[in-house]
Order: structure tokens, then C-alpha cells, then sequence
């Protein structure tokens, strides 16, 4: 029997239709491009990260070496975490949501991600549609989908802050809704919902019967006068149909140490575990120990570095609106910033026309030797993602290039 090279028929499928689904990560290919250019000795600065450019703080990395050294450590531990750990996010829930929760309610997972697939796959049944709205950060739409779910967009845009509304969630939702993707600070957008505009949406989903997934990683990154609120310490009566998730990696500098967690009521919470329990097990006790060092040392290493993205914002803001064609929204959160670029598709920049944010970001890599992140990977072409967890002079000198470059009409 001739072999066919058909991979639509389940026998001849070599990659599952689920994985086989999964989009590369845009913002990891962009970042790859990067560092292959400065591989080959291209001198390229990067306003793709997704991370702080800071070191860990010097006591957490002294906890996890103490950590590595002691035998207790070298074993398997309970899967949803250290005990110490889970009351040690028990305390800052309570210090820093508002929100008073029980230690049971605690999974402990590999970094946010994890977190935010268990809770998908914990909840979302084939065909449920969870509410997701756009710009928003690439892995969602993935991770709902690996858990049966489809991803509806609710579109935003700089006109409204990159914010939704219950009227607008409204016009999304059908009897088939089951959650909604709340994030507040937004990796893409920066934006922050403000206390009264959480109310509404957590009263919104409460009313509704609808769970609200809250990412709040980016609770200690909010700028000026703006306030972080969570939406559950808003809307209490939202206890049983909505999971918080979080982590050490934005706050403290720990992108690589892989902590993060999940709280959601207790049934959900057992339910993941035993998802985690068959999977990944317990996040590593290292780890572990250095998150726990991080969440009972205090806050002033993130005031720091909170101060620094700060200043950093303001530069790269103002440098972003002073290249023509460029719309730039201050962000309020986070450390990206979410400028519109849709002037600048379709004319001809240096004997070049981009026809789309994707092809304008590759003409600014290979041209100006700079790398943003196009707006496609955040399902809304016609902008760019950039962030500003960089240097003081490398974000001069990346945006001066970007100007030169773009104002070569
Ligand atoms: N949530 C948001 C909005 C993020 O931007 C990220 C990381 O970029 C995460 C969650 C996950 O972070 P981690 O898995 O590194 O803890």
C-alpha cells in the first residue's frame, strides 16, 4: 500500500490536531531573529523582552544556594507547593489584593503560565468560549485552545485606553460563555483598569454567572497616580467562580527561576493539582525557596526597579510620539509600551513600503538594527509592542535609530 504523506486523517497524523494547531510564539521568534543578528555580530537593540533587565535581588539568590545545599531540598515535595510558600501567598494576597484567602486555595505552578493553563484546562470544556479581550498577550488564545475552549475577541484600542466595558462585553457574550481573560496591568498595552471599571466587569461577570480569570503579574508595576486593584477584593461575591493568577517573575526580577500560582476555589484548586500531580509535579524546591525569600523580604527591591521603568516610560513615550506617523498612549503599567503604526503602513519609508505592522517591524530589524514586537502577536495589526526593561541608553539610541529610519520618507 502506497505511504501517504495526508496529515488530515487521524492514522497519518504525525502531530496531534491539538498541538499541531499551536502557533509559534511571536514574541519568542522575534527575539530570536534579534539575537541570531547580534550572533552574527549585528549590533541590534531588543524591545521585544518580556522581562526586567535587572539580576534577582542578592537574598533571594542567597536562599536558593542555601537551598541547593541542604539534602531536604534534593526530594520530591508536595505538588501544589511548600507549605511555607502557600501561606507566604496567603500573607501577600491579603498585604497586597485585599483578598483573604485559605492556603488550600494555593497551586504553586511552573511560572504564570502554567498557572494560567491549568486553570483553562481545570474549567473550560470543549466548545466553551471564554472572552478575551484583544490586544492581548499571546499565550492566551493558545492555552484556551489547548483546553477545548474558543477564544472570542473583544477588540480594543488606544481611543479607549485599550480598556473594555459591560457593555461591550455585552455584545460578546452568548450562552456559551463561560469566562472571561481579565488583565489588569496588560502585557501587551500597559493599560490599567481603574478601580470603578473593575467593579462594573467583576459585577458584569458575577451577574452572569460568568468566571473571571484575573492575571494580576503585573500588580507592582503601576506608575504614577495609578492604583492596582484586584478584582476580587472589588467584587467579593466573585470567590466561587474566579481564579487569580500571579507570580514572582515581573516582580522580583525572577523570570527564569519558573514561579508562579494559581488561587481559585477550593474544588478547582484540588482539580489542577491533580492535573499538576500528572505532568509537572512540584515547581523545584530551589526555586521554591527563592520565591518564598522574595514574598517575605519586602518590597523595596521592586520600588527600585519600579522607579527605574519609570523613568524609562516616560523617555521611551515621548520618544515614540515625536516619530510622525507614531501614536503612542502613556501606559500606566507594566513595562510596554503599545504605539499605533498604522500611518506608517502603505508610503514608501527609504525605498520601502510595509504593507503591515509585521513587515514594517522586519523593515526596522533589518534597517535599524531594532526589534519591536508587531501588533499581529497581539491579534491587533497596525501596531507595535516595545519594552522599556531596558537601559536608559539603549532605549535613546534605539528609538533615535527608529526616527532616523522612519522619517527617511
Ligand atoms: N501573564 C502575563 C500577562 C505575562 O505577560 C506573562 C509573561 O510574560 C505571564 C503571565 C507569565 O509569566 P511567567 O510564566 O514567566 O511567570
Amino acid at each position: 500500500m502506497a505511504m501517504s504523506s495526508d496529515n488530515t486523517s487521524a492514522v497519518n497524523r504525525r502531530i496531534s490536531a491539538r498541538i499541531g494547531a499551536i502557533a509559534e510564539s511571536a514574541t519568542l521568534a522575534v527575539d530570536a531573529k534579534a539575537k541570531a543578528l547580534m550572533a552574527a555580530g549585528r549590533p541590534v537593540i531588543g524591545f521585544g523582552a518580556g522581562e526586567p533587565d535587572f539580576a534577582t535581588p542578592e537574598h533571594i539568590v542567597e536562599a536558593a544556594v542555601a537551598a541547593a545545599r541542604d539534602p531536604k531540598w534534593h526530594k520530591y515535595s508536595p505538588t501544589p507547593g511548600l507549605p511555607a510558600l502557600r501561606q507566604a501567598i496567603v500573607d501577600v494576597t491579603a498585604r497586597d489584593n485585599g483578598v483573604t484567602i485559605a492556603a488550600e486555595q494555593v497551586l504553586v505552578t511552573n511560572g504564570g503560565k502554567q498557572a494560567l493553563f491549568n486553570a483553562f484546562a481545570s474549567i473550560i470544556d470543549d466548545g466553551d468560549e471564554v472572552l478575551l479581550p484583544s490586544p492581548y498577550w499571546t499565550t492566551y488564545p493558545e492555552s484556551i485552545a489547548l483546553a477545548g475552549g474558543v477564544s472570542v475577541v473583544v477588540p480594543t484600542d488606544e481611543t479607549v485606553g485599550y480598556r473594555t466595558n459591560p457593555a461591550q462585553l455585552d455584545e460578546f457574550v452568548t450562552d456559551r460563555t463561560k469566562a472571561l481573560v481579565f488583565v489588569s496591568p496588560s502585557n501587551p498595552t500597559g493599560a490599567v483598569y481603574s478601580p470603578a471599571e473593575i467593579e462594573a466587569i467583576g459585577q458584569w461577570a458575577k451577574q452572569r454567572g460568568i468566571w473571571v480569570i484575573s492575571d494580576e503579574i503585573y500588580q507592582h508595576l503601576v506608575y504614577g497616580d495609578t492604583e492596582f486593584a484586584s478584582i476580587l477584593s472589588l467584587v467579593p461575591d466573585l470567590a466561587d467562580t474566579c481564579i487569580l493568577v500571579n507570580g514572582v517573575a515581573k516582580t522580583y526580577a525572577m523570570t527564569g527561576w519558573r514561579v508562579g500560582w494559581m488561587i481559585a476555589p477550593a474544588d478547582v484548586t484540588k482539580a489542577a493539582t491533580n492535573l499538576q500531580s500528572h505532568s509537572t509535579s512540584n515547581v523545584s524546591n530551589v526555586s521554591q525557596v527563592a520565591a518564598l525569600a522574595a514574598l517575605t523580604g519586602g518590597l523595596d527591591d521592586v520600588l527600585r526597579m519600579r522607579g527605574a521603568f519609570d523613568v524609562r516610560r516616560q523617555l521611551m513615550v515621548g520618544m515614540l510620539n515625536d516619530i510622525p506617523g507614531v501614536v503612542c498612549p502613556t501606559p500606566e503599567g507594566a513595562f510596554y509600551a503599545y504605539p499605533k503604526v498604522t500611518d506608517l503602513l502603505g508610503i514608501e519609508i527609504d525605498g520601502v513600503v510595509s504593507n503591515s505592522s509585521a513587515q514594517l517591524a522586519a523593515f526596522i530589524l533589518e534597517r535599524a538594527e531594532v526589534a519591536v514586537v508587531p501588533g499581529e502577536a497581539f491579534g491587533t495589526p497596525g501596531y507595535m509592542r516595545l519594552s522599556y526593561a531596558l537601559g536608559d541608553d539603549d532605549i535613546r539610541t534605539g528609538l533615535t535609530r527608529m526616527k532616523d529610519l522612519l522619517t527617511k520618507r
